[in-house]
């Protein structure tokens, strides 16, 4: 299930890249940049900005999963089977079905427009999701496939996943963009709403299996900004003889995905970190000898 495919991508791994996100994940991270990648099920989605109130798919919706409210349409999941009757209808294209099945060589056709970015570039392919290794046998398919086709690969993962995934996807993975998102068992069971010992167990196996990996922290004030836990996240990585790290800043441009999905967006009190505080918390880790990087 292909969430998108995005095309000149500069932040997911060297080069100029393709990324291709899955859909599905077994986290459901607060703060969640791409809420859509979440659900392994297609959904859809409603633009308020697009619609022009005709009602027509509250009316033509078979399972009367569709209400028109004061807030403007909202979704009942529970009702919706994704059959496409009010996106196929809308007439200004203010509902879309997000997630389509596609094959693995669906897949690599998409990928191969650009390869000759990739040659100019040093870029690749990047698996990313979602948890792209939740989808196993697309995953090592696709990536078995992009070897053979010479393309360098990344994939962006949570680590999430049973151990022997990791181990099935590794002779076709040349990086590795590692989440840490917090240390802490209790903290990560509230936020990511599953444990922090299989993340930190697959990160030391692939290590020990000698993986290419980039760590990757989306920073978010007040849940994981801590200096001191900053410090232990390097401290890891100075155990595990990992160099290079991303602090991703945390943003609210997501808001408005979540409301087009009617999710609900639980983080909204959270402010944005200031270049200061981002350079601060990279300074930690800049004297602790790793290589950091600000943004994707
Ligand atoms: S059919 Fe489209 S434009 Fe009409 S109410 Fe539904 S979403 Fe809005
Ligand atoms: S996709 Fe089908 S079931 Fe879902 S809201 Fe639209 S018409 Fe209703």
């Amino acid at each position: 299930m292909v969430s998108n495919i995005q095309k000149y991508s500069i932040h997911d791994g060297p080069g100029i890249r393709s990324t291709v996100f899955l859909k599905g994940c077994p986290l459901l991270c607060a703060w969640c940049h791409n809420p859509e990648t979440q659900a392994f099920q297609p959904e859809i989605v409603w633009y308020g900005g697009k619609c022009i109130g005709c009602l027509s798919c509250v009316e033509a919706c078979p399972h009367q999963a569709l209400k028109a409210t004061a807030q403007g349409i909202v979704i009942d999941r529970e009702r919706c089977v994704c059959c496409g009757t009010c996106t196929d209808l809308c007439p200004t294209l203010a509902l879309e079905k997000l997630g389509k099945e596609m094959t693995v060589e669906q897949v690599l056709a998409e990928v191969e427009k650009d390869r000759v970015f990739y040659e100019e570039s040093g870029g690749g392919v990047t698996l990313s999701g979602g948890e792209p290794l939740s989808q196993k046998e697309f995953a090592v398919e696709f990536l078995k496939r992009c070897k053979e086709l010479g393309y360098h690969t990344a994939v962006d993962t949570s680590g999430f996943v049973p151990e022997e995934v990791f181990d099935a996807v590794l002779p076709y993975v040349d990086l590795f963009l590692y989440d840490i998102k917090h240390l802490d068992d209790e903290v990560h069971r509230k936020y990511m709403k599953a444990p922090v010992a299989p993340i930190q167990h697959n990160l030391r196996h692939i290590v020990k299996k000698g993986a290419q990996v980039w760590i990757r922290v989306p920073l978010v004030p007040t849940i994981n900004d801590a200096p001191e836990h900053i410090r232990r996240i390097g401290a890891l990585m100075q155990d595990l003889g990992l160099k290079e790290i991303y602090l991703l800043p945390y943003h609210k441009m997501a808001e408005a995905k979540y409301h087009r999905l009617c999710l609900p967006y639980t983080v909204s009190h959270i402010e944005e970190p200031t270049a200061e505080q981002m350079q601060e918390l990279a300074d930690i880790l800049s004297k602790q000898g790793l290589n950091v990087h600000i943004g994707g």
